[in-house]
């Protein structure tokens, strides 16, 4: 299986993802946590990403790509993986389509989590990240509405896009999360 999960920050997209890919046993994998691992590893790429976390702003698509790519020829990922971040903007999204395509192959489902802006500031003023500030927060959401939304028309466009209510208990979440990909 290869599924994309899209949601603002706050989302609970982490918390879902990480049980789907328990569940079907295929790796998770968040651009976000790349970029904070590569962080503390002290990475060159790290250090760029850093800047543009703590500003609340996306990382440019070509770093992203990069360790997108890498990420995507480790061999547990031949069988399936769930994206958690990625894509986040429509390039990226005609990237990742590409590659697919020069393998023969197709995402099956992209799950949008769908919650009121109220609830996403309250649910992240309860973490504590160094990016859930209030400021970045709001700068976050702004692009999340600005960049990443439009990538709702292109995957509902072809086809395969399909929304949770995830203002409901994270349990509820996980099983409209089941239905929809075994529907
Ligand atoms: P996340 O953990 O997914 O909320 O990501 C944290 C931060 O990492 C974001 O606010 C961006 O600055 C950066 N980031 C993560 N994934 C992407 C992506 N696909 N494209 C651009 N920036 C990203």
């Amino acid at each position: 299986m290869k599924i994309v999960l899209i949601g603002p920050p706050g989302a609970g997209k982490g918390t879902q993802a990480k049980r789907l890919c328990k569940e079907l046993g295929v790796p998770h994998l968040s651009t976000g946590e790349m970029l904070r691992q590569a962080r503390q590893q002290g990475t060159e790429i790290g250090e760029k990403a850093n800047e543009y976390i703590m500003s609340g702003k996306l990382a440019p698509d070509p770093l992203i790509l990069k360790i997108v790519d890498d990420r995507l020829a480790e061999p547990d990922c031949q069988h399936g993986w769930i994206f958690d971040g990625f894509p986040r903007t429509v390039p990226q999204a005609e990237a990742l389509d590409q590659t697919l395509e020069a393998q023969g192959d197709s995402l099956q489902a992209v799950l949008e989590l769908l919650l009121d802006e109220e609830v996403i500031v309250e649910r992240l003023a309860s973490r504590s990240r160094g990016d859930d500030l209030p400021g970045i927060i709001h700068r976050r959401l702004e692009v999340y509405w600005n960049e990443t939304a439009p990538l709702l028309d292109y995957y509902r466009a072809q086809g395969i896009l399909k929304t949770v209510e995830a203002d409901a208990p994270a349990d509820e979440v996980y099983d409209q999360i089941l239905s929809l990909i075994h529907s």
